[in-house]
Protein backbone atom coordinates (compact mmCIF):
# COMPACT_ATOMS: atom_id res chain seq x y z
CA UNK A 1 0.00 0.00 0.00
CA UNK A 2 1.53 3.49 -0.90
CA UNK A 3 1.67 6.67 0.73
CA UNK A 4 -1.61 7.78 -0.87
CA UNK A 5 -3.79 4.99 0.04
CA UNK A 6 -2.62 5.21 3.72
CA UNK A 7 -3.67 8.45 3.96
CA UNK A 8 -7.02 8.10 2.19
CA UNK A 9 -7.56 4.95 3.86
CA UNK A 10 -6.97 6.43 7.67
CA UNK A 11 -8.81 9.50 6.33
CA UNK A 12 -11.54 7.35 5.42
CA UNK A 13 -11.92 5.72 8.86
CA UNK A 14 -11.63 8.44 10.86
CA UNK A 15 -14.56 10.25 8.91
CA UNK A 16 -16.59 7.21 9.21
CA UNK A 17 -16.10 6.86 12.40
CA UNK A 18 -17.09 10.84 13.69
CA UNK A 19 -19.92 10.27 10.96
CA UNK A 20 -21.39 7.82 13.15
CA UNK A 21 -23.14 5.14 10.95
CA UNK A 22 -25.41 4.52 8.22
CA UNK A 23 -29.03 6.26 8.48
CA UNK A 24 -32.44 5.44 8.08
CA UNK A 25 -33.99 5.04 4.59
CA UNK A 26 -36.47 7.50 4.89
CA UNK A 27 -37.63 7.24 1.09
CA UNK A 28 -40.18 5.07 0.42
CA UNK A 29 -39.02 1.72 -0.69
CA UNK A 30 -40.28 -1.00 -3.04
CA UNK A 31 -41.31 -4.22 -2.14
CA UNK A 32 -42.41 -7.30 -3.52
CA UNK A 33 -46.08 -7.17 -4.51
CA UNK A 34 -47.91 -10.13 -5.11
CA UNK A 35 -49.91 -9.47 -8.09
CA UNK A 36 -53.79 -10.07 -8.42
CA UNK A 37 -53.16 -11.44 -12.21
CA UNK A 38 -50.24 -13.67 -14.04
CA UNK A 39 -47.78 -10.68 -15.37
CA UNK A 40 -47.95 -10.76 -19.35
CA UNK A 41 -45.37 -12.91 -21.14
CA UNK A 42 -43.65 -9.92 -22.16
CA UNK A 43 -42.42 -8.49 -18.99
CA UNK A 44 -39.27 -7.27 -18.07
CA UNK A 45 -38.31 -8.52 -14.21
CA UNK A 46 -35.39 -6.82 -12.28
CA UNK A 47 -34.47 -8.67 -9.14
CA UNK A 48 -32.43 -6.35 -6.79
CA UNK A 49 -29.65 -8.36 -4.75
CA UNK A 50 -27.53 -5.16 -3.20
CA UNK A 51 -24.65 -3.38 -3.96
CA UNK A 52 -24.60 -4.08 -7.58
CA UNK A 53 -26.26 -7.08 -7.46
CA UNK A 54 -29.85 -7.63 -10.08
CA UNK A 55 -30.95 -10.38 -11.80
CA UNK A 56 -32.50 -9.37 -14.89
CA UNK A 57 -35.39 -11.86 -17.09
CA UNK A 58 -37.06 -11.89 -19.67
CA UNK A 59 -39.28 -14.75 -21.30
CA UNK A 60 -36.94 -17.14 -19.50
CA UNK A 61 -33.36 -15.32 -20.51
CA UNK A 62 -31.65 -14.59 -17.89
CA UNK A 63 -28.42 -12.19 -17.01
CA UNK A 64 -27.03 -11.01 -13.45
CA UNK A 65 -25.12 -8.30 -12.64
CA UNK A 66 -22.11 -8.91 -10.17
CA UNK A 67 -23.79 -9.79 -6.50
CA UNK A 68 -22.20 -8.83 -2.88
CA UNK A 69 -23.57 -10.92 -0.55
CA UNK A 70 -20.41 -11.59 2.17
CA UNK A 71 -19.63 -7.92 2.77
CA UNK A 72 -17.55 -7.92 5.57
CA UNK A 73 -17.31 -4.97 8.11
CA UNK A 74 -15.60 -2.11 7.30
CA UNK A 75 -12.83 -2.72 9.72
CA UNK A 76 -12.06 -6.09 7.95
CA UNK A 77 -12.48 -5.18 4.40
CA UNK A 78 -8.76 -2.92 4.47
CA UNK A 79 -5.56 -3.76 3.14
CA UNK A 80 -3.73 -6.99 5.17
CA UNK A 81 -6.93 -8.48 6.29
CA UNK A 82 -7.90 -12.29 4.91
CA UNK A 83 -11.06 -11.83 3.11
CA UNK A 84 -12.75 -14.40 1.40
CA UNK A 85 -16.70 -15.07 0.34
CA UNK A 86 -18.70 -16.21 2.54
CA UNK A 87 -20.14 -19.43 0.88
CA UNK A 88 -22.74 -19.86 3.94
CA UNK A 89 -24.07 -16.64 3.44
CA UNK A 90 -24.01 -17.03 -0.34
CA UNK A 91 -25.89 -20.11 -0.35
CA UNK A 92 -28.42 -18.98 1.68
CA UNK A 93 -29.47 -16.05 0.44
CA UNK A 94 -28.72 -15.93 -3.62
CA UNK A 95 -31.52 -16.57 -5.32
CA UNK A 96 -31.75 -19.32 -8.37
CA UNK A 97 -29.61 -18.36 -10.98
CA UNK A 98 -28.50 -21.62 -12.44
CA UNK A 99 -29.86 -20.42 -15.82
CA UNK A 100 -27.91 -16.96 -16.37
CA UNK A 101 -25.76 -16.89 -19.22
CA UNK A 102 -24.07 -13.57 -18.95
CA UNK A 103 -22.88 -11.66 -15.62
CA UNK A 104 -21.66 -8.24 -16.05
CA UNK A 105 -19.18 -6.91 -13.58
CA UNK A 106 -18.69 -2.88 -13.70
CA UNK A 107 -15.81 -2.51 -11.87
CA UNK A 108 -13.10 -4.64 -9.83
CA UNK A 109 -13.70 -3.46 -6.08
CA UNK A 110 -14.11 -6.43 -3.18
CA UNK A 111 -17.90 -5.36 -2.84
CA UNK A 112 -18.33 -6.43 -6.41
CA UNK A 113 -16.06 -9.37 -7.00
CA UNK A 114 -15.41 -11.01 -3.89
CA UNK A 115 -18.19 -13.70 -4.47
CA UNK A 116 -18.35 -13.26 -7.92
CA UNK A 117 -15.74 -16.89 -8.48
CA UNK A 118 -17.62 -18.66 -5.91
CA UNK A 119 -21.03 -17.94 -7.80
CA UNK A 120 -20.01 -18.94 -11.23
CA UNK A 121 -18.47 -22.11 -9.79
CA UNK A 122 -21.35 -23.30 -7.79
CA UNK A 123 -24.55 -21.49 -8.68
CA UNK A 124 -24.30 -19.74 -12.05
CA UNK A 125 -22.61 -22.71 -13.92
CA UNK A 126 -23.38 -21.58 -17.27
CA UNK A 127 -22.44 -18.28 -16.64
CA UNK A 128 -20.08 -16.02 -18.55
CA UNK A 129 -18.27 -13.02 -16.56
CA UNK A 130 -17.71 -10.06 -18.66
CA UNK A 131 -15.72 -7.46 -17.38
CA UNK A 132 -12.73 -5.37 -17.93
CA UNK A 133 -9.26 -6.91 -18.81
CA UNK A 134 -8.30 -6.00 -14.83
CA UNK A 135 -11.45 -8.06 -13.53
CA UNK A 136 -10.58 -11.13 -16.45
CA UNK A 137 -7.10 -11.30 -14.71
CA UNK A 138 -8.26 -11.38 -11.37
CA UNK A 139 -10.61 -13.95 -12.03
CA UNK A 140 -8.55 -16.58 -14.02
CA UNK A 141 -7.59 -18.79 -11.32
CA UNK A 142 -10.96 -19.56 -10.24
CA UNK A 143 -12.50 -19.59 -13.84
CA UNK A 144 -12.18 -21.36 -16.85
CA UNK A 145 -10.70 -19.06 -19.54
CA UNK A 146 -13.49 -19.81 -21.96
CA UNK A 147 -16.16 -18.36 -19.93
CA UNK A 148 -14.14 -15.20 -19.53
CA UNK A 149 -14.67 -12.03 -21.49
CA UNK A 150 -12.45 -8.68 -21.36
CA UNK A 151 -14.16 -5.48 -22.75
CA UNK A 152 -11.63 -3.09 -23.01
CA UNK A 153 -11.28 -3.08 -26.58
CA UNK A 154 -14.97 -3.54 -27.65
CA UNK A 155 -16.47 -0.28 -25.40
CA UNK A 156 -17.78 2.63 -26.17
CA UNK A 157 -17.41 5.80 -25.15
CA UNK A 158 -19.53 9.10 -25.31
CA UNK A 159 -18.59 9.77 -29.10
CA UNK A 160 -18.28 6.12 -30.40
CA UNK A 161 -20.21 2.89 -30.08
CA UNK A 162 -18.74 -0.13 -29.02
CA UNK A 163 -19.19 -3.61 -30.43
CA UNK A 164 -22.53 -5.28 -29.34
CA UNK A 165 -22.18 -9.09 -27.42
CA UNK A 166 -23.96 -12.11 -27.53
CA UNK A 167 -25.02 -14.41 -25.28
CA UNK A 168 -25.14 -17.87 -25.95
CA UNK A 169 -29.07 -18.15 -26.14
CA UNK A 170 -28.81 -15.36 -28.60
CA UNK A 171 -31.71 -13.40 -26.84
CA UNK A 172 -29.69 -10.99 -25.56
CA UNK A 173 -26.58 -8.94 -26.15
CA UNK A 174 -24.75 -5.63 -24.15
CA UNK A 175 -22.38 -3.02 -24.94
CA UNK A 176 -19.75 -2.23 -22.80
CA UNK A 177 -19.53 1.87 -22.06
CA UNK A 178 -15.94 3.66 -20.73
CA UNK A 179 -17.19 4.80 -17.49
CA UNK A 180 -15.60 6.30 -14.42
CA UNK A 181 -15.76 5.37 -10.31
CA UNK A 182 -16.05 8.60 -8.45
CA UNK A 183 -13.71 8.89 -5.23
CA UNK A 184 -14.80 7.37 -2.17
CA UNK A 185 -14.83 9.91 0.42
CA UNK A 186 -13.65 13.82 0.16
CA UNK A 187 -12.50 13.53 -3.63
CA UNK A 188 -9.96 10.41 -3.01
CA UNK A 189 -9.76 6.87 -3.57
CA UNK A 190 -9.35 4.28 -0.96
CA UNK A 191 -8.58 1.30 -3.83
CA UNK A 192 -7.45 2.07 -7.80
CA UNK A 193 -5.22 0.88 -10.27
CA UNK A 194 -5.02 -1.90 -12.65
CA UNK A 195 -3.68 -5.74 -12.95
CA UNK A 196 -1.22 -6.25 -15.51
CA UNK A 197 -0.93 -9.86 -15.78
CA UNK A 198 -3.46 -12.44 -14.96
CA UNK A 199 -2.97 -13.47 -11.09
CA UNK A 200 -1.84 -16.81 -9.85
CA UNK A 201 -4.67 -16.43 -7.10
CA UNK A 202 -7.47 -14.59 -6.32
CA UNK A 203 -6.78 -11.48 -4.02
CA UNK A 204 -6.68 -12.71 -0.58
CA UNK A 205 -7.77 -9.28 1.05
CA UNK A 206 -10.25 -6.59 0.37
CA UNK A 207 -7.70 -3.99 -1.21
CA UNK A 208 -6.21 -6.46 -3.33
CA UNK A 209 -9.12 -6.49 -5.59
CA UNK A 210 -8.11 -3.38 -7.93
CA UNK A 211 -10.87 -1.10 -9.49
CA UNK A 212 -9.56 -1.63 -13.53
CA UNK A 213 -11.48 0.22 -16.41
CA UNK A 214 -14.90 0.96 -14.88
CA UNK A 215 -17.63 0.00 -17.22
CA UNK A 216 -21.24 0.78 -17.83
CA UNK A 217 -23.24 -1.65 -19.93
CA UNK A 218 -26.44 -1.08 -22.21
CA UNK A 219 -28.40 -4.65 -21.89
CA UNK A 220 -31.00 -5.20 -24.63
CA UNK A 221 -33.34 -8.26 -24.69
CA UNK A 222 -34.43 -9.49 -27.73
CA UNK A 223 -37.50 -10.70 -29.46
CA UNK A 224 -37.14 -13.85 -31.80
CA UNK A 225 -37.00 -11.77 -34.70
CA UNK A 226 -34.52 -9.80 -32.88
CA UNK A 227 -35.92 -6.94 -32.79
CA UNK A 228 -35.04 -5.17 -29.15
CA UNK A 229 -38.07 -5.88 -27.24
CA UNK A 230 -36.43 -3.68 -23.77
CA UNK A 231 -32.90 -2.07 -23.62
CA UNK A 232 -31.11 -1.26 -19.86
CA UNK A 233 -28.59 0.80 -18.62
CA UNK A 234 -26.65 -0.74 -16.02
CA UNK A 235 -23.72 1.31 -14.12
CA UNK A 236 -22.23 -0.19 -10.65
CA UNK A 237 -20.41 3.38 -9.52
CA UNK A 238 -20.94 6.87 -10.10
CA UNK A 239 -19.44 8.39 -13.14
CA UNK A 240 -17.91 11.80 -13.83
CA UNK A 241 -19.35 12.43 -17.12
CA UNK A 242 -18.53 12.20 -20.10
CA UNK A 243 -17.49 9.26 -18.96
CA UNK A 244 -20.28 6.59 -18.25
CA UNK A 245 -22.35 8.71 -21.57
CA UNK A 246 -23.90 6.26 -23.79
CA UNK A 247 -23.05 7.66 -27.53
CA UNK A 248 -25.41 8.04 -30.59
CA UNK A 249 -26.57 4.50 -30.79
CA UNK A 250 -28.03 3.82 -35.07
CA UNK A 251 -31.25 2.53 -33.96
CA UNK A 252 -32.27 5.20 -31.87
CA UNK A 253 -34.14 2.56 -29.44
CA UNK A 254 -34.82 4.12 -26.04
CA UNK A 255 -33.94 2.71 -22.56
CA UNK A 256 -37.15 1.06 -21.04
CA UNK A 257 -34.86 1.22 -17.26
CA UNK A 258 -32.10 2.58 -16.49
CA UNK A 259 -29.93 1.36 -13.05
CA UNK A 260 -27.99 4.77 -11.12
CA UNK A 261 -25.61 4.64 -8.77
CA UNK A 262 -26.07 6.70 -5.67
CA UNK A 263 -23.20 5.72 -3.54
CA UNK A 264 -20.17 8.34 -3.92
CA UNK A 265 -22.77 10.33 -5.82
CA UNK A 266 -21.82 13.69 -4.62
CA UNK A 267 -17.95 13.20 -5.51
CA UNK A 268 -18.29 13.84 -9.07
CA UNK A 269 -19.90 16.91 -11.11
CA UNK A 270 -23.51 16.36 -12.62
CA UNK A 271 -24.44 13.24 -11.26
CA UNK A 272 -27.12 11.50 -11.52
CA UNK A 273 -27.90 14.87 -13.77
CA UNK A 274 -26.11 13.52 -16.66
CA UNK A 275 -26.76 10.26 -16.77
CA UNK A 276 -30.54 10.65 -16.81
CA UNK A 277 -30.23 13.34 -19.37
CA UNK A 278 -29.02 10.75 -21.82
CA UNK A 279 -30.49 7.79 -21.08
CA UNK A 280 -34.12 9.59 -21.16
CA UNK A 281 -35.35 5.94 -19.32
CA UNK A 282 -38.69 5.46 -18.00
CA UNK A 283 -37.95 4.24 -15.15
CA UNK A 284 -34.69 4.38 -12.93
CA UNK A 285 -33.65 2.10 -10.72
CA UNK A 286 -31.70 3.47 -7.11
CA UNK A 287 -28.77 0.49 -7.08
CA UNK A 288 -26.10 0.20 -4.51
CA UNK A 289 -27.81 2.47 -2.15
CA UNK A 290 -27.68 0.53 1.16
CA UNK A 291 -25.02 0.44 4.09
CA UNK A 292 -23.15 -2.76 3.38
CA UNK A 293 -20.49 -3.22 5.93
CA UNK A 294 -21.97 -6.22 8.03
CA UNK A 295 -25.48 -5.86 6.97
CA UNK A 296 -28.03 -8.74 7.74
CA UNK A 297 -29.50 -9.29 5.03
CA UNK A 298 -32.46 -11.49 5.81
CA UNK A 299 -32.73 -7.95 8.17
CA UNK A 300 -34.03 -4.39 7.59
CA UNK A 301 -31.32 -2.28 5.40
CA UNK A 302 -30.25 1.69 6.38
CA UNK A 303 -28.57 3.80 4.12
CA UNK A 304 -24.80 3.59 3.03
CA UNK A 305 -22.83 5.86 5.55
CA UNK A 306 -22.01 9.57 3.87
CA UNK A 307 -24.93 9.07 1.44
CA UNK A 308 -27.43 11.89 1.34
CA UNK A 309 -30.59 10.15 0.23
CA UNK A 310 -32.63 13.12 -0.05
CA UNK A 311 -30.10 14.99 -1.95
CA UNK A 312 -29.95 11.98 -4.46
CA UNK A 313 -33.82 12.29 -4.83
CA UNK A 314 -34.18 15.69 -5.56
CA UNK A 315 -31.32 16.33 -7.96
CA UNK A 316 -32.94 13.09 -10.11
CA UNK A 317 -36.39 14.56 -9.95
CA UNK A 318 -35.72 18.01 -11.14
CA UNK A 319 -34.22 16.22 -14.05
CA UNK A 320 -36.17 13.14 -14.94
CA UNK A 321 -38.10 12.85 -18.31
CA UNK A 322 -42.27 13.52 -18.00
CA UNK A 323 -43.72 10.47 -16.88
CA UNK A 324 -40.77 8.90 -15.59
CA UNK A 325 -40.41 7.45 -11.98
CA UNK A 326 -37.85 5.90 -9.86
CA UNK A 327 -37.91 3.03 -7.55
CA UNK A 328 -35.33 1.74 -4.77
CA UNK A 329 -35.70 -1.66 -4.26
CA UNK A 330 -35.50 -3.15 -0.98
CA UNK A 331 -33.13 -5.91 -1.00
CA UNK A 332 -34.00 -9.17 -2.99
CA UNK A 333 -37.66 -7.56 -4.33
CA UNK A 334 -37.99 -8.12 -8.05
CA UNK A 335 -39.30 -5.08 -9.86
CA UNK A 336 -42.12 -5.79 -12.76
CA UNK A 337 -41.29 -3.86 -15.98
CA UNK A 338 -44.48 -3.16 -19.14
CA UNK A 339 -42.94 -3.07 -22.52
CA UNK A 340 -42.81 0.78 -22.37
CA UNK A 341 -40.19 0.60 -19.43
CA UNK A 342 -43.33 1.64 -16.73
CA UNK A 343 -43.21 -0.24 -13.06
CA UNK A 344 -46.10 -2.39 -13.20
CA UNK A 345 -47.83 -2.15 -9.37
ZN1 LIG B 1 -16.07 0.55 -6.14
ZN1 LIG C 1 -19.31 -0.63 -4.77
Amino acid sequence: MNFRQTLALLTASIAISLSGCSSQLVLPAYKDISSKTELPEDTLSIQYLGVGGHILSYKGTQIMTAPSLTNPHFMFSGPFFPLSADEDEIDQYLPDVSNVEMLLVGHGHYDHMLDVPYVMQKHAKKAHIYGSDTVARMIKPAIDNSRIHAMNDLMADSENPGEWVYGMSGKVRIMAIKSDHAPHIMGMKLIFGEVEEDLEEIPWHGFGWKEGQTLAYVIDFLEEDKSIAHRIFYQDAASQQPLGLVPQMSDNKAFDVAILCPASFDQVDDYPESIVKNTQANSYILGHWEDFFANDLGGEQRVLRLLDQEEFVERLEAVMPENSEWVLPSLFSTMNFDPSGKLIK
